[in-house]
């Protein structure tokens, strides 16, 4: 499972599993998506962290 090593809202990281990642967005950005896409990062003006689903769609053949 891929998950974000640092909060995409805030300065938090360190992260060491989807669980940790989960519960950060969960209680500290209660409403804000905690796996953004590519609309997202771009709404939201957000650091790409390298995740698979911050790719668009077209991309997914240039997965490794
Ligand atoms: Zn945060």
């Amino acid at each position: 499972m891929v998950f974000p090593h640092k909060c995409y809202y805030c300065t938090a990281n360190g992260f060491n599993s989807t669980d940790e990642s989960d519960r950060r967005v969960v209680t500290r950005h209660p409403n804000l998506p905690g796996y953004p896409g590519p609309a997202d990062i771009t709404f939201y003006g957000l650091e790409k962290q390298g995740m698979p689903r911050e790719r668009k769609m077209k991309n997914d053949i240039e997965w490794n």
